[in-house]
């Protein structure tokens, strides 16, 4: 078999000149394979430079622009798994880099025809830009943000302090968020392109480097404006457009940063199982015994359910843009949360290891787990995200009953490896009409020449995806969920990764028919097992009854895994990371 390590080393582009996800890998990993460039820096606190000069002779930053503006972000699919590679060799490397992505955003939505210039021109030079919304005293409260704009002459006068603020102090340029009017006002925030090159001396202080439990290298500062001057032309949008903008942007970023925790799940469960296969415990492979067996197999299956979800997600963002709000405030607290659980129960099997810095694959796993952990923090926390989707509820309960759907957008969001449509940032809006097709449109399965057991893990995820909204349609909307509404928005991601899940199978079962860990819908029917028990648990209700064929899911899964983690295969089903020829 070819491994990852005795693969002719690809070209930086693919067939059609685009760079692929195969080539930046080569480009991360270290002359003896070990992809451990960011270790050192780490342990130092110092800033993944190596690793971010290389992804800057890549050319990454070029993803970050649009086509129309001279860059090559026209498929989220693509930079979902450019990121993916980084992040399962360093999560800080593409926190610091992908900062751009999110700074530059803002301005790809409500810049005009001067600001998209030099915003693109800026970036495709490798500048950095960073993303100022936070405050020393709030957060996700982004109304009662204390920053100040004042009209002052022709321009503005900025004063406060953004904290805490990835690139605060290395970015050249920030996208900020301050007050221009009433405070808790919905229009009282207006968005600024700040120069930092282009204020008066002493006019915009950094604030000192942050000492991080992850991600420790990264640059988290802040920046302290003092009567800061920008001119009109700085700002981004009419006045008091700023959070509208922000909440639009953070559709794509909140979206995208699933490929952190797909690219570190893959790498925990990589390291797992290469170990479980070869660890001899009374001269038997970890991997042999039937608990570290179910547990390996139920991490690669709800990994599975992630990329599935993150993939459809990423390319929802071309192909069913008017429901982002909806598919944002899923992805962002569902990839996150359930990595963090597997990263847990791969610790357990890795024992000791785990736990150690110096030792075993050079602590990767002890940093990545670390690392990690801010996922679910950071550009919109979990209990953010849920309570965004708990005000959409009445949406998708009347969507689900009605099983209202975008076909057509639907079947290009999971056309994985096709170019999608351009990306039309006027097409986001605040809240999605339709609710959320991936779910709505959930098939019922036909026949029974599927894999056995797979009509039946799919029969089980409409059952509960009824039990779902029906309890949804039970809370009444408020201003402030109220706990169910948490727990009911964390059971419907279950249940958009399981209809992403499904249809991913549809589309693309008989293209990856050859491998191993599609044959006999192996992985599609583990990962619904695993979602809807995950699910039942937030539910406190009995898991679905076992389908034909489960009791052999755990030991055929994790045999598969673990063959494939040695051999420097793909672990997951749709090896995220890799080429697929694109
Ligand atoms: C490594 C790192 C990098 C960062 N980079 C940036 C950056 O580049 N730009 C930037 O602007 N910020 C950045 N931040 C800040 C981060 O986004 C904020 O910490 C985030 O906004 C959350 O704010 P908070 O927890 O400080 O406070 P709060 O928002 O006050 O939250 C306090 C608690 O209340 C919960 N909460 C808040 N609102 C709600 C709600 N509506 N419903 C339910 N619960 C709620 C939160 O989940 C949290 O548990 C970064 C932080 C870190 C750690």
């Amino acid at each position: 078999m070819t491994t990852r390590l005795d693969r002719p080393a690809p070209e930086a582009a693919g067939a059609a000149g685009v760079p692929t996800p195969e080539a930046l890998d080569a480009v991360l990993t270290g002359p003896d394979g070990s992809g451990a460039l960011g270790a050192e820096a780490d342990s130092a606190e110092r800033f993944p430079a190596e690793l971010h000069a290389r992804l800057a002779d890549f050319g990454l930053s070029a993803h970050y622009v649009p086509p129309e503006h001279g860059g090559s972000l026209d498929d989220h699919e693509r930079l979902l798994r450019l990121w993916h590679v980084v992040a399962r060799h360093d999560v800080s490397a593409v926190v610091a880099h992908g900062k751009t992505y999110l700074g530059a955003a803002p301005v790809w939505i409500a810049g005009d025809a001067d600001q998209t210039t030099s915003m693109a021109a800026a970036v495709l030079s490798g500048r950095a830009v960073a993303w100022g919304l936070s405050e020393p005293d709030h957060g996700a409260d982004l109304r009662h943000g204390s920053v100040t704009a004042a009209r002052e002459g022709d321009g503005y006068r900025v004063d406060g302090v953004k904290w805490p603020i990835n690139n605060a102090t290395r970015g050249d340029f920030m996208t900020l968020l301050a007050r221009t009017g009433p405070a808790g006002s919905p229009r009282g925030h207006s968005l600024f392109l700040v120069d930092k090159a282009a204020l008066a001396p002493g006019s915009a202080r950094p604030r000192p480097k942050v000492a991080t439990h992850g991600v420790r290298g990264a640059d988290i500062s802040g920046l302290e404006f003092a009567g800061a001057r920008l001119p009109e032309t700085a700002r981004i949008g009419a006045e008091g457009t700023g959070i509208e903008t922000v909440l639009l942007a953070l559709q794509l970023t909140r979206t995208m940063c699933a490929a952190l925790s797909s690219g570190a799940g893959e790498h925990a469960l990589r390291i797992t199982a290469r170990f479980a296969a070869t660890r001899l415990v009374q001269r038997r492979p970890l991997s042999a015994r039937p608990r570290p067996a179910a547990i390996l197999a139920r991490c690669a299956a709800l990994l599975a359910g992630v990329e599935a979800a993150s993939l459809v997600a990423a390319r929802s963002a071309h192909a069913l843009t008017g429901e982002m709000s909806v598919t944002s405030a899923i992805v962002k607290p569902l990839a996150p949360a359930v990595t963090d659980a597997v990263i847990s129960d791969l610790a357990e099997l890795l024992g000791v290891r785990s736990y150690l810095v110096d030792h075993h694959e050079h602590g990767a796993f002890q940093k990545l787990s670390r690392d990690h952990q801010v996922v679910a923090v950071f550009d919109g926390s979990t209990p953010v995200n849920r309570a965004a989707l708990a005000q959409q509820f009445p949406r998708l309960v009347r969507g689900r009953a009605g099983a209202v759907a975008d076909t057509s957008g639907l079947a290009e969001a999971v056309a994985l490896g096709t170019g999608p449509r351009p990306l039309d940032h006027s097409a986001l809006t605040l809240v999605s009409r339709r609710g959320c097709t991936v779910v709505q449109a959930l098939p019922r399965p036909v026949g029974d020449d599927g894999p056995p057991g797979l009509a039946e893990h799919v029969l089980a995820l409409h059952d509960l995806i009824d039990q779902v909204t029906g309890l949804m349609a039970e809370i009444p909307p408020a201003a402030l969920p109220a706990m169910p509404a948490y727990e009911l928005a964390a059971a419907y991601e279950l249940c958009y990764a399981g209809a992403a899940c499904v249809h991913l199978w549809t589309a693309c079962a008989e293209q990856h028919a050859d491998e191993p860990l599609w044959q006999d819908g192996l992985w599609v029917r583990a990962a619904l097992r695993a979602l809807t028990h995950r699910m039942t648990r937030i539910l406190r209700i009995a898991p679905p009854v076992p389908a034909p064929g489960d009791d052999e899911l755990d030991a055929a899964l994790t045999n598969r895994v673990a063959e494939a983690a040695l051999h420097g295969a793909p672990v997951t089903p749709f090896g995220i990371g890799e080429a697929h020829g694109r």
